[in-house]
């Protein structure tokens, strides 16, 4: 049996999308929400998969630190990189592909997750980002682990 429970985490963040071509390749910025699925094959003494005060602390912990009121951008970005060098105090995350809610989502599933839940005998089987009410990217695991699929809901992404 699998149980599978979800911990929503809402951010601020900036971003812009490298080479876009329209209004996404402007800086702006959105208030994201993050769903993590959570998945245990059992239950601690209390009938719980894992204390969701844990979950909290774990991903809004990383995305505080990292993603919340800060800038993404693409790596290959060099022109805003460096513009956003110019600002003091400057809060600015770095991904290897365009910040994409598809690429935060994959990002967070493939390379955050895993390190986070180390130790805690549960998997991040699903990210879904929301960045807006209507539309949100989500990565999921298929149960061999692998990267499933990026799903898109409404409207095509606007960024
Ligand atoms: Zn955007």
């Amino acid at each position: 049996m699998s149980l599978s429970i979800m911990r929503r985490i809402k951010f601020c963040a900036g971003h812009r999308l490298y080479k876009h071509g329209g209004k996404c390749e402007f800086f702006h910025g959105h208030n994201y929400v993050a769903d993590f699925h959570v998945s245990g094959d059992e239950v601690d003494d209390v009938g719980r998969v894992i204390d969701f005060a844990e979950l909290k602390r774990l991903f809004k912990g990383w995305i505080d630190e990292h993603w919340d009121h800060a800038f993404i951008l693409n790596e290959d970005d060099d022109n805003g990189i460096n513009a956003l060098k110019q600002v003091v105090p400057c809060k600015m995350y770095v991904l290897p592909t365009n910040p994409t809610a598809e690429s935060m989502a994959t990002y967070l599933l493939e390379k955050v997750c895993p390190k986070l839940l180390k130790g805690t005998g549960v998997t991040c089987r699903k990210v879904a980002i929301w960045e807006t009410e209507d539309s949100f990217a989500e990565a999921s695991l298929d149960s061999a682990g692998n990267l499933q699929s990026i799903a898109e809901l409404s409207e095509p992404m606007v960024s």
